[in-house]
């Protein structure tokens, strides 16, 4: 008998994980507290942009596989599910930098008071360590004493923009258990991924916790150690990103992660960092983690940064017209959920410039966020009239920008390119004045 498999939160995370489990031949329920949610992946639309993820939520829609609903009490998914996955958000909290887990408890209490049959609640939201264990407590309390329900966590490592793969073919599977039983349900779960020799970690619950915000704190310092280089060549002249061919050669350091350009920012690694470095002072390990608070600022100052330099291409802001290409955090994705493009696109407003903002996914989001950005449907709309043009996210469609594309439109042949991802050379020969982050410019 195949498992019956529920999904409590449908964002990101939830959707893909709810689609990806009926794609590997399970029945799925995802259940969200947002109604207008349920209603548009219930016609099978994806309230969000993810690259694969549509035709797969459709397909299954389609064949019976996949359903959503909001169950309040949880009561119909727990008559029904044998594993229930979790995968609502644990936002940073507000006003402070600890995760806020208000909805992972609701969630998980919640589903151990409506489950009337033997099953396995797994939790997949990135939390702080201890979490796990507090909820198998929590959920022993609460869960009716005539079933038997349990609690694992198996962390989620899926990229925005590649869920669906990551989802499908995951480079490794974590799981947190506190019985061989819990774990063998999860073997039957990704029993495709182990046939393909994926790399499975079982462990107790505190690793596996530990290891997802291990891995984003290892990826976010890659990024801020690169941008920390950034302000020296800046400084002194050389090139960044020659530095960081020349050290990812190097196996043990490798080139990925090394890119440097306005930082990272997004749903998971900003305040994953500042959840840990939080956990970690709960835990009376003040310093333990004080290079996290390093990073942070390493990455906010890049924003900064390019501030800094349309100021010194342009001399005073207020007046002039920026054109803000990319305000998304990532290319392949409309998530605006702490974006340095976007970051930096409000700035330049705050400082008085006129900002015209075009990103190709993103710009719905945007305006929810900053609503008095200008947003426009194209780059050349975007560019038009521009007196400085910033590259904030490298969307393919900027990154195959050549000066001749713009040369007609703007009103200044000015640029940042805040990703490092174009040839200045060959702006600068098509007399464009041209800077990047990590590069010396003195105009
Ligand atoms: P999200 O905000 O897109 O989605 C969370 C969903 O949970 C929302 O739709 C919300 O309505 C729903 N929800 C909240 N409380 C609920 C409840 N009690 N019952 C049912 N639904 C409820 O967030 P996300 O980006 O999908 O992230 C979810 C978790 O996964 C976070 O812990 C995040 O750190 C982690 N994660 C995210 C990614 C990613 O790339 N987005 C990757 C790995 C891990």
């Amino acid at each position: 008998m195949t498992l019956n498999i529920s999904v409590i939160g449908t964002g990101y995370l939830g959707a893909t994980h709810a689609a990806c489990m009926a794609e590997l031949g399970f029945d799925v329920i995802g259940v969200d507290v947002d109604p207008e949610k349920i209603d548009s992946l219930s016609r099978g639309e994806l309230p969000f942009h993810e690259p694969g993820l549509p035709e797969l939520i459709r397909k299954h829609v389609d064949s019976g596989k996949l359903r959503f609903i909001t169950d309040p009490d949880y009561s119909t998914v727990g008559a029904w599910a044998d594993v229930h996955f979790i995968a609502v958000g644990t936002p940073q909290q507000p006003g402070g930098t600890g995760a806020d887990l208000t909805y992972v408890d609701a969630a998980t209490v919640g589903l151990a008071e409506g489950i009337t049959k033997d099953s396995l609640i797994v939790g997949k939201s990135t939390v702080p360590v201890g979490t796990a264990r507090r909820l198998a407590r929590l959920v022993e309390e609460t869960s009716r004493d005539d079933v038997a329900v349990s609690l694992a966590w198996n962390p989620e490592f899926l990229r925005e923009g590649f869920a669906v793969k990551d989802t499908l073919t995951p480079d490794r599977l974590v799981v947190g258990t506190a019985t061989d039983a819990d774990e063998a349900v999860l073997r039957e779960v990704y029993a495709e991924a182990l046939e393909r020799e994926t790399p499975w970690i079982s462990t107790d619950f505190e690793t596996a916790e530990l290891v997802k915000v291990a891995a984003n704190a290892f990826l976010a310092t890659k990024i801020s150690f690169i941008n920390a280089f950034s302000e020296v060549t800046e400084t002194v002249g050389g090139n960044i990103t020659t530095l960081a061919d020349a050290i990812g050669f190097d196996t043990r350091i490798g080139r990925k992660f090394l890119n440097a350009g306005v930082g990272f920012g997004g749903g998971c690694l900003p305040k994953d960092i500042r959840a840990l470095q939080t956990r970690v002072s709960e835990l009376g390990l003040d310093h333990t983690m004080t290079f996290l608070d390093e990073m942070d600022k390493i990455n906010l100052r890049r924003r900064e940064r390019v501030v800094t330099l349309a100021e010194n291409i342009l001399g005073e802001l207020a007046g002039k017209r920026i054109a803000v290409l990319g305000v998304t955090f990532k290319p392949l994705s409309d998530d605006v959920r702490d974006s340095p493009g976007l970051d930096v696109a409000n700035r330049l407003y705050t400082a008085g410039a006129e900002v015209s903002v075009y990103d190709p996914e993103g710009n719905a989001n945007a305006a929810k966020r900053f609503p008095r950005l200008g947003y426009v449907d194209s780059l050349t709309e975007a560019a038009q009239d521009a007196d400085l043009v910033v590259l904030a996210t490298e969307w393919n469609e900027f990154k195959a920008l050549t000066p001749a594309d713009l040369d007609e439109l703007v009103a200044q042949k000015q640029f940042i390119d805040a990703r490092n991802v174009l040839p200045a050379a060959d702006w600068e020969k098509a007399g464009w004045s041209f800077a990047q982050l990590g590069r010396y410019y003195d105009g």
